[in-house]
């Protein structure tokens, strides 16, 4: 395995823990309560030798515990993959936002707090508003530095948005797009402002054949926009579209995971965000749209409506 360095980010290194697309489907399967071997195999369509494969690489980074007879094991959260909760809720709010999944429309999300039905929202924990990405800027925290990392790289036709098997379908459009590492550190610098080409090479040196490939699938997904920045030769930046934009408390909520679990020196976090609106330090709050409280795991439930009669009512 060659190697590759690039610019510390807690984004970055989440991703080398769980950012492979079948490591976010088998997370995502285990959250909505699907634990037995099995029962993974069937939901994730995943073949056999690389879900033990991916299962061992979660329970190596204690992602996954493993419990009950060696014959019939169940693998079960633990407190930093729990810690993932407003991770795949922020994928939720995504996925319903873009895309048109009977799915999820069925799914009504209920915080017994206030017992109502909610939308999780990003609040800046802060002053309390909205997160927009595009009102954030950058600072070099406590870690600022390099990070040797692995190069394996992954074929591109893995992350075609058709070939992931999931009957269940909870956020499959966002997995396709983030389980590819490349794919995903270039939306997490395109929220640094950059735009041009040589841009992101410089911060992702890998090879520009990968690099265009993955530029491409981002325009053609409606996450990037190209405009002429010149015309002589023609050349085209890069920008985030408002889906793309709307991403940000996704990857909000993995680099504070990120900055938690995925720390190998303990010098704390390679980055220091502020927002803008407030002028002070950013720390993402997921919280219910209803009460405005904060929404832990073990106060969510769920309800399941008829998508007929969803469509029909219009409520
Ligand atoms: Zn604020
Ligand atoms: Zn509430």
């Amino acid at each position: 395995m060659t190697e590759l360095t690039t610019r510390a980010s807690s984004i970055n290194r989440a991703l080398d823990q769980i950012g492979d697309k079948w490591c976010l489907l088998i997370l995502q399967e285990v959250f909505w309560g699907v634990n037995s071997f099995g029962g993974l195999l069937q939901e994730t369509g995943i073949s056999r030798g690389v879900l033990s494969n991916r299962l061992k690489w979660l329970q190596d980074h204690d992602c996954l515990r493993r419990r009950g007879s060696t014959r019939y094991p169940r693998y079960h959260l633990t407190r930093k993959s729990v810690d993932l909760y407003h991770n795949a809720l922020m994928a939720v709010v995504w996925e319903d936002r873009h895309f048109d999944t009977p799915e999820i429309q069925a799914v009504r999300l209920v915080h017994r707090n206030c017992g109502k039905s909610f939308v999780p929202l990003m609040v800046c924990g802060c002053c309390q508003q909205a997160v927009d990405g595009r009102e954030v800027s950058y600072l070099p925290g406590p870690g600022a530095q390099q990070d040797v990392r692995g190069k394996k790289v992954r074929r591109r036709s893995s992350v075609s948005a058709h070939e992931v098997p999931s009957e269940r379908q909870v956020y499959r459009n966002l997995i396709n797009l983030v389980g590819d590492r490349w794919t995903a550190n270039l939306i997490a610098l395109a929220f640094h402002d950059l735009h041009r080409f040589d841009e992101f090479h410089r911060e992702l040196p890998v090879a520009t054949n990968i690099l265009s490939d993955r530029m491409r699938f981002l325009v053609e997904e409606g996450i990037f926009e190209t405009r002429p920045y010149q015309q002589r030769p023609l050349r085209h930046a890069y920008h985030l579209t408002g889906k793309g934009w709307d991403l940000f408390p996704w990857f909000l909520t993995l680099l504070h995971w990120g900055d938690r679990w995925c720390d190998p020196t303990g010098a704390g976090p390679p980055m220091k965000l502020i927002h803008a609106t407030c002028k002070q330090p950013l720390h993402g709050q997921v919280v219910c749209d209803q009460c405005d409280d904060e929404v832990r795991p073990d106060e969510v439930g769920f309800s399941i409506h008829n998508v007929a009669e969803y469509s029909a009512t219009g409520s």
